[in-house]
């Protein structure tokens, strides 16, 4: 089957709505930005805390460790208050007729923070 005959909900053309980005990139993607306190010092992004698959991403300079901005990977969802990444995946996994213990291989298998089971159970 060509791309252009495919019944995909997917067009290569659109935009995705997530990106699964490895933590060694970001010091590829920041390596010319530099902070304005220590003209030499490099930028860094720390990923801290996992909340089902979403993640709180802060920019950060490595020297005097001020902090630029933050932001979480995934918006919540408005009625359940979950992180939307989750609710997918959760929603996804349920649908393949798969529980958290498939999510929790699914996680290791890519290297992030496997979402645990009372979360997934609320998604
Ligand atoms: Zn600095």
């Amino acid at each position: 089957m060509s791309p252009s005959t495919s019944t995909s909900p997917f067009c290569a053309s659109e935009k995705s709505t997530y990106v699964l980005m490895n933590n060694d990139m970001w010091f590829s993607f920041l390596y010319n930005i530099n902070c304005d306190e220590y003209d030499m010092c490099p930028l860094d992004v720390e990923c801290n805390g996992a909340y089902g698959f979403s993640t709180k991403i802060e920019l950060k300079c490595k020297s005097c460790k001020q902090i630029f901005n933050s932001v979480f990977s995934s918006p919540r969802d408005d009625n359940s208050k979950c992180f939307e990444v989750s609710k997918k995946l959760v929603e996804a996994f349920l649908k393949i007729g798969k529980g958290h213990a498939a999510l929790e291989l699914f996680s290791s298998a890519i290297g992030i923070h496997a979402m645990n089971k009372k979360t997934f159970s609320k998604c």
